[in-house]
């Protein structure tokens, strides 16, 4: 199992705890809006297309394609010096937001523009699932 320790975790708030808990169950949510439908990620306490506050968390299918991408050589923190190269991408669902997130479980050098992707989860901690990404199954 990959150490996780000393990496820079995120620290949920009131507007995402409900996310992360729904990480740590390995379910990728996002908000809709009940007044006009949209779908938003990150989440906030207000629908950014038409400010209702009928936010409401759903399931996201977990699937998207990537957006663009960048293949970090180089840590951030000596943590993350195990990880490289590690791929650092934005990720638009097939619900329409996009997350930024990493893709794993393949060589950097595969990854490309417009590549279907998954969801998949890493536990860094007792409180932090992380959401990433690998290659889809052909279906
Ligand atoms: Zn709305």
């Amino acid at each position: 199992m990959t150490d996780h320790s000393g990496k820079f975790l995120p620290r949920p708030r009131p507007e995402t705890a409900a996310w992360w808990q729904s990480c740590r169950e390995h379910k990728l949510n996002i908000q809709r809006c009940s007044g006009c439908g949209a779908f938003q990620f990150y989440p906030r306490i207000v629908c950014s297309s038409c400010m209702s506050g009928k936010v409401e968390w759903v399931q996201s299918a977990g699937r998207g394609k990537v957006v663009t991408f960048t293949i970090c050589r180089l840590p951030v923190a000596e943590a993350y010096t195990a990880d490289l190269p590690y791929v650092v991408a934005l990720i638009r669902l097939e619900e329409g937001p996009t997350m930024m997130s990493n893709i794993g479980e393949c060589e950097p050098e595969s990854v490309a523009i417009g590549m279907p992707v998954e969801v998949t989860f890493q536990k860094w901690s007792d409180d932090i699932t992380i959401p990433q990404f690998l290659p889809a199954l052909a279906s």
